[in-house]
Parts: C-alpha cells; sequence; structure tokens
C-alpha cells in the first residue's frame, strides 16, 4: 500500500526511535523531565516566543490556546475552512464556551478590511471578540502558503483592537520551506502558535504550543484539567526534538514529490486539479471520471493506494515522508489505470 491519506501516518524513523530508548525521563506534572525542557526551549527559540509547551495532539493544542485566551461568551474569528472550525468536534464551543465567526476566506487567507469589520465593538448586545485564528499552511485550502502579508495586516488590525492571535500552524514547517520566510518571523504575527510535531516532520506524538511566560503559565494549567499532564513523556519529547531540529529541510522532497503528482494527474482525462500546489497537499476532482470520491478511492485502493474523499467530488492526496519519488511515479501509473478502466466500462 502506498499511503497518501495524510503525513500523520508517518513513522519515527531510525534515530528517532533510539533517541526515545535513551532519553533522560523524569516527571514532567513535576516539571522535571530533561529531555520536555530541551524540546520546549528549542521550540520556544524556533518560534521566537518566550516559552512553549508540549501538549499531546494538534487538536489539544489549538484548544488550550483557545481556553486561555477566551472566556465562554466570547466570540473568535475564524476562516470558514479552519481546522479549529471543521474538525475538532465542535470542542471551542464545548469546552470553551466561545461562538465561531466565520469568514469567507481567499486560498485559507483572510480579507483584512474584513476580519476588522468583524471585530464587535462595545455594546451590550454583542459578544466580545476574543480571539482571530489564523492557519498556515490552510488544509483545506490544499496546503496553500497564508501571504506573510496578509498575516502582518491582520495581526496589526488585531493589536490595535487588543484582540490576541492564534496561528494553527500545525504545517508552518512546511509553509516555511516553500516561502523561504522562518517560522519565527510567521510567528512575530501572532500571539501564539501551534505546530505539530507528528505530520511531515515525523515525529510519533506530540505538538507545541508557544506564546509569552504568562501565557504558557496559565496553558499548562489548561493542560493539566483536560488530562494532558504527562509524567515521564522525555521518551516521546526525544523524537520531536529530532522532529524540530534534523526533519525540516526535506520537507521540500515532499513538496516536490506533490508537485511531480499533481503534473502527472493533471495531464489525465476527466481529473482536475483544484488547488496551486504550493506545499504537500494535491486536491483532485474526479466527477468527470465518472466517479465520486468514495468510489474514486474504492477504485485505487484495489490498485494499493490511499489517499481521503475532501469533498463529495474532491479527493485528497497528502505527500510526506515515507513515499519516495517512485512510488509516485506508481501512484501516477495506478490513477490511471483505475480512470481508464472507469472511463471503458
Ligand atoms: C492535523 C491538523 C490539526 C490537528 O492535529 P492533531 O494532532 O491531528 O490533533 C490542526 N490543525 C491543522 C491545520 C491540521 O492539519
Amino acid at each position: 500500500m502506498i499511503d497518501l491519506r495524510s503525513d500523520t501516518v508517518t513513522k519515527p524513523t531510525e534515530k528517532m526511535r533510539q533517541a526515545s530508548y535513551n532519553a533522560e525521563v523524569g516527571d514532567d506534572v513535576y516539571g522535571e523531565d530533561p529531555s520536555v525542557h530541551k524540546l520546549e526551549e528549542k521550540a520556544a527559540e524556533l518560534l521566537g516566543k518566550e516559552s512553549a509547551l508540549f501538549v499531546t495532539s494538534g487538536t489539544q493544542g489549538n484548544q488550550i490556546a483557545v481556553l486561555t485566551h477566551c472566556s465562554p461568551g466570547n466570540e473568535i474569528i475564524l476562516e470558514e475552512n479552519a481546522h479549529i472550525y471543521m474538525y475538532e468536534g465542535a470542542a471551542i464551543s464545548a469546552f470553551a464556551g466561545v461562538q465561531p465567526r466565520t469568514l469567507k476566506g481567499h486560498k485559507g487567507a483572510m480579507d483584512p478590511s474584513e476580519v476588522q469589520a468583524t471585530i464587535r465593538p462595545e455594546d451590550i448586545h454583542f459578544p466580545e471578540t476574543g480571539l482571530i485564528c489564523l492557519e498556515n499552511t490552510h488544509n483545506k485550502a490544499g496546503g496553500a502558503v497564508l501571504p506573510f502579508e496578509n498575516m502582518k495586516g491582520i495581526y496589526q488590525i488585531a493589536k490595535n483592537h487588543h484582540v490576541p492571535v492564534h496561528l494553527d500552524g500545525a504545517r508552518l514547517f512546511n509553509a516555511a520551506v516553500s516561502s523561504g520566510i522562518s517560522v519565527g518571523e510567521y510567528a512575530g504575527y501572532t500571539d501564539t502558535v501551534q505546530i505539530c510535531l507528528s505530520k511531515g516532520l515525523g515525529a510519533p506524538v506530540g505538538s507545541i504550543i508557544a506564546g509569552s511566560k504568562s501565557f504558557i503559565q496559565q496553558a499548562r494549567k489548561w493542560r493539566k484539567r483536560l488530562g494532558g499532564g504527562l509524567r515521564q513523556v522525555g521518551v516521546i519529547a526525544e523524537p520531536g526534538y529530532i522532529a524540530l531540529t534534523e526533519m525540516v529541510e526535506r520537507l521540500s522532497e515532499d513538496h516536490k514529490h506533490a508537485e511531480v503528482l499533481a503534473e502527472g494527474l493533471a495531464n489525465m482525462e476527466g481529473l482536475k486539479v483544484e488547488n496551486k500546489v504550493e506545499t504537500n497537499i494535491v486536491l483532485i476532482n474526479v466527477e468527470d471520471t465518472g466517479h465520486n470520491a468514495e468510489s474514486f478511492l474504492t477504485a485505487l485502493q484495489k490498485e494499493g493506494v490511499l489517499a481521503v474523499p475532501f469533498g463529495p467530488n474532491t479527493v485528497r492526496f497528502v505527500t510526506h515522508y515515507d513515499v519516495s519519488g517512485q512510488d509516485i511515479d506508481r501512484v501516477i501509473k495506478k490513477v490511471n489505470d483505475a480512470v481508464s478502466s472507469q472511463l471503458t466500462s
């Protein structure tokens, strides 16, 4: 099987497994795990923030950020396809008690002037705007990189209105490798940021949230409340450290593979590439093959390739560490087989 469902399917490298085996550990709820300290310090340094916190998942990191920034009854502004809104089980409402206010984006980017117009003025009828959330790269927009100027613009508006900005940077390193703008530069136009270690960077588990010292202190308490205070967790922090320090530059290979895949599929009868491929995600519309997303994926699975549905007629392919250039050539051939058998049947 060639698994292009997500970059979360990557398995830890040999070096990560060794580092895990050799990890120095302690009880991290008591703040005594040296491997966790090393990871959090490195992450804070790379992101240019005072402090960082190791959390169990991207979802937990985002939710801790919302819980820490907001109070129940607040409103938060998000792009309409943001992961925090679309794919986190309405946790912002279930746990933080905030109301989402969504804006339609262009390739995942909200218009700064619309964001400005959406921030609530003081009025007894209105909720207070507690947070603005950005996502870079934007998953539903096909791994689109948020333009740096867009982030700057929204951050400036947010500062003028004293509203904090949280960045869902599950794939921020993909944005950095694609644009040449460092994760620290991006994070400079946010108050807090979440990054996933377990996606393209290949760690088995974990995410980081970063922000000011006082923010992270409160976030640490929310993590404990949510059951995310872990004990000898150095065994998973060590692979995370390798993810941050040794696995970033190679993301350009995944981007190259995504480009090759998109080019290969674009030439096939009945297929349309829906996104401008900037990072490691390719969205393919299969409608003109006579398939819908589900039946296309079933046909593809029979050929030994896995991807996920991303709409009624859209299929998402994600390239990652465990997929080689040869695999990509094979995928193109297998998609061709699946498409031509449908077109001739
Ligand atoms: C995957 C993802 C998350 C959530 O990460 P998990 O570790 O799967 O909880 C959050 N935001 C975006 C944009 C993602 O792609």
